[in-house]
């Protein structure tokens, strides 16, 4: 027998938990005009503190096997890259150039590159080896990974799979309004890495990627190169990075576009 109070029940919840799900933009438009309500049941210092671990652990790790900054030259070249990008993240996030940003190349045939909430970058010697990147490609590439990082979008992943879990068991009316809290962090490490982005997330990383690179004197254009390399080692064996940033039609067009955009602002830090 279906108790009534138990629906009633599970509709009191379910609106608490709507309304711990608050929306919020994460960062300013910059030039580029990124502007979107996101809704977050995930804190970001849940975030902050499930990549931070994560990190520390992937490094140790790769520090351990030699597989950390092993060439000299190699890690200056990306460290020097995003000592130019972070300070520009502040058109997008007053905050973040006071990130405590961490920047690790890893030995590996893997053509990946990715940037953990809070700022935890790792560049891998596959993808500028492969690729053969100009210091301009390498710059559009981390400028991305770094906007996916000041936009938050695992945070917002994570939030989005925490949402659709906690709704199948509210239905189920087994599950208290407290329960979020011990889950989150589960959430959190889920929505770290691993799984795709959304056309929408990449779109918005691609933007203000090209904003950042052009602010820090990159030429913007070389995202436009950089993803028709990606597209051309594809072959039997698809780069890790291709499967977490699927390639779309109308990608390479809105990164011509907005590369175009940011141009001038390009031209200014070059005459600086
Ligand atoms: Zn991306």
């Amino acid at each position: 027998m279906i108790r009534p109070w138990r629906s009633l029940c599970a509709l009191i919840v379910g609106s608490l938990l709507l309304i711990g799900c608050k929306t919020e933009n994460t960062t300013q438009t910059g030039v580029v005009g990124v502007h979107r309500e996101q809704r977050m049941a995930i804190s970001s210092a849940t975030m902050v503190s499930a990549a931070n671990k994560q990190y520390a652990q992937l490094m140790a790790d790769a520090e351990k096997n030699g597989k950390l900054n092993a060439d000299a030259n190699q890690t200056a070249r990306v460290k020097a890259i995003a000592d130019k990008l972070i300070p520009q993240s502040m058109v997008f996030r007053p905050d973040a150039p006071s990130w405590k940003w961490e920047v690790n190349v890893i030995t590996s045939p893997e053509v990946n590159a990715w940037c953990m909430p809070g700022g935890k970058i790792a560049v891998y010697t596959g993808l500028i080896e492969k690729l053969k990147l100009t210091d301009d490609e390498l710059a559009a590439v981390m400028g991305h990974e770094v906007s996916h990082a000041l936009r938050e979008h695992s945070r917002e992943r994570a939030s989005e799979q925490a949402v659709a879990n906690v709704g199948i068991s509210v239905v189920a009316a087994v599950v208290g309004v407290g329960s979020l809290g011990q889950k989150g962090m589960e959430y959190a490490y889920q929505g770290l890495l691993g799984l795709p982005n959304s056309r929408t997330h990449e779109i918005e990383a691609d933007r203000m990627g090209v904003e950042l690179a052009a602010r820090a004197g990159y030429d913007p254009k070389a995202a436009v190169s950089l993803w028709k390399k990606m597209g051309e080692i594809g072959g039997k064996e698809p780069p890790k990075f291709m499967s977490t940033h699927p390639p779309r039609g109308e990608r390479m067009q809105d990164l011509t576009e907005y590369s175009e955009k940011v141009l001038p602002l390009y031209q200014q830090a070059k005459r600086r």
